[in-house]
C-alpha cells in the first residue's frame, strides 16, 4: 500500500477565495499571496492518487491563528474522509493562541478518530521558546500515547522561502527533549535535524521520531535518501509530497535514481505510514488525557 503521508487540503471557500483570508491570518498571506501557490480541493488530490497509484493520503489544513478556522479546517478535512473511505486520513490542527481552546479541539478530533495532529507550524517567527512551553501543554497528554504529531520544520541554512524563519534545529531538540515519548514526524527530513542522531545525545532524544520527505527535490539531491538511510534506518522514513506542493511522481523518480532496495522503497512509500497512522484509527479516546494506548505505539525498525 503506497501512503502519501503529507498533503494539504483546503476547503471550496478558500481555494475559490485565498485573498479574502489573507487579512484573517498573516502567516498564511506569507505562504499563499503567490498565486503559484497551489491550493488543491479533494478531488484534485484524489485524481492525482489515482493517477500515481497512491492509495491514501494523510490530509492536512492549515495551522489558522484563529482557532474557529482551525476548526472549520478540522471538520472540512472530517467531511473528506467520509465522503471518499479509505481514501484519506485527516490530521487535526489548532492555533495556540488559547490553550483551552487547542486542548478542546485535540479531545474533539481524536476522540473522533483522526489519524494524529498536523502540520503544526511556526511560519512567523519559528519555535520560540514561547511557542515550546505551549506545544509542550498541548501535546504532554499524548505522551507514550503513540499519536503521531506531523511538525513542520526548515534547513537553517540555504536558500530563503516563505514561513523559513527563526531559529530552527535547537528548538526542535529542546521540544524532543520536553515531550522524549511523542511520537513526532519531523516534516521535510527535519530541516536536515536526522545527521544530528549521529550524536547519541541527539539519537537518545529522537529515538522515536520519524521523518518525512516533504518538498526534498526542492531541498535536496536524491543523494539524502542514502544518507538518511544510513543515519536513522528505513523504519522511520515517510513519503510525503507536500502535494499540492509536488506531486508524488516527482519522489517516486527520485527514490529510483537514489537506487532503494524494494524492501525499503515499500516501507517508505507507506508500510511505516500504515503503522504509524492507520494503528492510531483504532484507537479509543477516553476522557481528557487517557488513550486506550495498548499496542498502539509505532515500532521503530532498523
Ligand atoms: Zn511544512
Amino acid at each position: 500500500m503506497i501512503i502519501d503521508a503529507h498533503t494539504h487540503l483546503f476547503p471550496a471557500s478558500v481555494v475559490k477565495n485565498r485573498r479574502s483570508f489573507f487579512r484573517r491570518d498573516e502567516a498564511f498571506r506569507l505562504l499563499y499571496e503567490n498565486e503559484k501557490a497551489r491550493l488543491a480541493s479533494p478531488e484534485d488530490l484524489l485524481e492525482t492518487m489515482d493517477r500515481e497509484g497512491v492509495h491514501r493520503s494523510v490530509i492536512c489544513g492549515f495551522p489558522w491563528e484563529d482557532p474557529a478556522l482551525c476548526r472549520e479546517g478540522n471538520d472540512f478535512l472530517w467531511e473528506c474522509q467520509a465522503r471518499h473511505p479509505g481514501r484519506f486520513l485527516p490530521l487535526t490542527c489548532f492555533s495556540l493562541r488559547s490553550l483551552r481552546e487547542a486542548e478542546k479541539e485535540r479531545d474533539r478530533c481524536l476522540t473522533q478518530g483522526f489519524a494524529g495532529i498536523g502540520e503544526l507550524a511556526s511560519y512567523r517567527g519559528g519555535l520560540s521558546a514561547e511557542r515550546i512551553r505551549r506545544l509542550t501543554a498541548v501535546l504532554t497528554p499524548l505522551r507514550g500515547k503513540g499519536v503521531p504529531v506531523l511538525l513542520h520544520t526548515h534547513e537553517p541554512v540555504g536558500h530563503e522561502y516563505p514561513g523559513k524563519s527563526g531559529g530552527a534545529l535547537l528548538p526542535v531538540f529542546r521540544l524532543l527533549q520536553a515531550l522524549p515519548d511523542v511520537t513526532f514526524v519531523l516534516a521535510h527530513w527535519g530541516g536536515g535535524f536526522f545527521f544530528y542522531e549521529l550524536m547519541p545525545e541527539v539519537a537518545r532524544a529522537a529515538a522515536g521520531v520519524f521523518y518525512d520527505t516533504a518538498a526534498s527535490p526542492f531541498l535536496y539531491r536524491p543523494l539524502i535518501y542514502s544518507l538518511a538511510l544510513k543515519i536513522v534506518g528505513a523504519g522511520r522514513i515517510l513519503f510525503g509530497s507536500d502535494y499540492p506542493l509536488l506531486s508524488p511522481k516527482r519522489y517516486f523518480s527520485e527514490m529510483a535514481e537514489a537506487r532503494l532496495p524494494a524492501p525499503v522503497r515499500a516501507r517508505i512509500q507507506g508500510l511505516n505510514a500504515r503503522g504509524l497512522f492507520l494503528g492510531n484509527q483504532r484507537m479509543v479516546f477516553r476522557g481528557k488525557i487517557g488513550y486506550n494506548d495498548s499496542d498502539l505505539r509505532p515500532k521503530p525498525a532498523g
